[in-house]
C-alpha cells in the first residue's frame, strides 16, 4: 500500500536513489538543501514516467525551516509515514585542524538534524501509532575513522539516538532502525584518488564500493518489515565484520 515517506538530503547520492525508487509506489516527499538544480531535475525525471514526487527545501539543521517543512507536509497529506533520516556532510581533517566551527557544522547537519526532524515528525506518528524511522549512520559510526573524528562522532551518535528511541517509540508502534553503510559511490566520496579507492577495495572482502541501490533495498526491506527495530544494519561488502 502507498506511504506517504519523507527523505531528507535527496537532492543527490544515496537519499535521491532512495526518493527515485520509492516514488513508484508511494508518496516520497525529497527534501533538499543546495542543489535546486538536482532536485528539480529529479521531479523533471520522475515526470517523464508520469511519476510525481514533491520536491522541498530545508536545511534540516534548522528548527524554524524543518517546522515549515513538516507543516506543509501534513497539510497536504495528513500523515507521514515513513521518515528517512539520511542528509549529511562529511569532514577529512586532522583531528588537531578540527575547528569548534568545523565541530558544530558536522555535529548539526548529521545528528541534531535527526533529532529535530524526527520530534517534529514524531507527534504525528505516535497520535497515529504507527510510522517507520531510518536514520543512515555510517560505519564509521560503528568503528571509528581516523581523520573523520567529528564525522564518525556524529554517526555514532546517530546509533545512540536509534536505540533509545527505539525503545521509547516501541509502545507507539513506531521502527526506529539505522542503517551503516560502508563506501558507497557518491560525490562524498571525490575527495579519494582512483589509487586510494582501490586500496580501499582491496580491503572490502567483496572487492567493490556499494552503489546507493544497496541502500535502498534494505530500506525497501525495511519497510515491509514488522518486528525489526533498533538495529543498525551494516552494509559494507564485509568491510567491518
Ligand atoms: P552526498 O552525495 O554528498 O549527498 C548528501 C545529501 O545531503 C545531498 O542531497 C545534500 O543536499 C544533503 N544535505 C547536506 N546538508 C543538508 C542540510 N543541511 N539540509 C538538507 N539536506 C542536506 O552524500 P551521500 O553519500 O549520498 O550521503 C548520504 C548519507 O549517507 C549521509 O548521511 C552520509 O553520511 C551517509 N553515508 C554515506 C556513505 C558513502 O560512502 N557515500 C557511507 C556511509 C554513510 P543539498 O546538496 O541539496 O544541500
Amino acid at each position: 500500500m502507498s506511504k506517504v515517506i519523507l527523505v531528507t538530503g535527496a537532492s543527490r547520492g544515496i537519499g535521491n536513489n532512495i526518493a527515485r525508487t520509492l516514488a513508484q509506489e508511494n508518496i516520497v516527499i525529497a527534501n533538499y538543501n543546495k542543489s535546486q538544480n538536482e532536485a528539480i531535475k529529479l521531479k523533471e525525471d520522475l515526470k517523464k514516467e508520469n511519476i510525481n514526487i514533491d520536491i522541498i527545501k530545508a536545511d534540516v539543521s534548522k528548527r524554524n525551516e524543518v517546522k515549515d517543512m513538516i507543516k506543509q507536509i501534513l497539510e497536504k497529506y495528513g500523515k507521514i509515514d515513513v521518515l528517512i533520516n539520511n542528509a549529511g556532510i562529511s569532514q577529512y581533517k586532522l583531528f588537531t585542524d578540527i575547528s569548534d566551527e568545523d565541530w558544530d557544522n558536522i555535529i548539526n547537519i548529521n545528528l541534531k538534524s535527526n533529532f529535530i526532524v524526527t520530534q517534529e515528525v514524531v507527534k504525528n506518528m505516535i497520535s497515529r501509532k504507527n510510522g517507520l524511522i531510518i536514520n543512515i549512520s555510517s560505519i564509521w559510526g560503528v568503528t571509528g575513522a581516523a581523520m573523520e573524528v567529528a564525522y564518525s562522532t556524529s554517526k555514532a551518535g546517530i546509533i545512540g539516538l536509534t536505540k533509545s528511541l527505539a525503545k521509547e517509540l516501541g509502545p507507539s508502534n513506531i521502527r526506529v532502525n539505522a542503517i551503516a553503510p560502508g563506501m558507497i559511490d557518491t560525490s562524498m566520496n571525490s575527495k579519494f584518488s582512483d589509487e586510494e579507492i582501490n586500496d580501499i577495495k582491496e580491503e572490502i572482502p567483496l572487492e567493490k564500493i556499494g552503489k546507493p541501490e544497496e541502500i535502498t533495498k534494505c530500506i525497501k526491506w525495511l519497510l515491509e518489515d514488522t518486528y525489526t527495530t533498533g538495529q543498525v544494519i551494516s552494509i559494507n561488502g564485509g568491510w567491518n565484520i
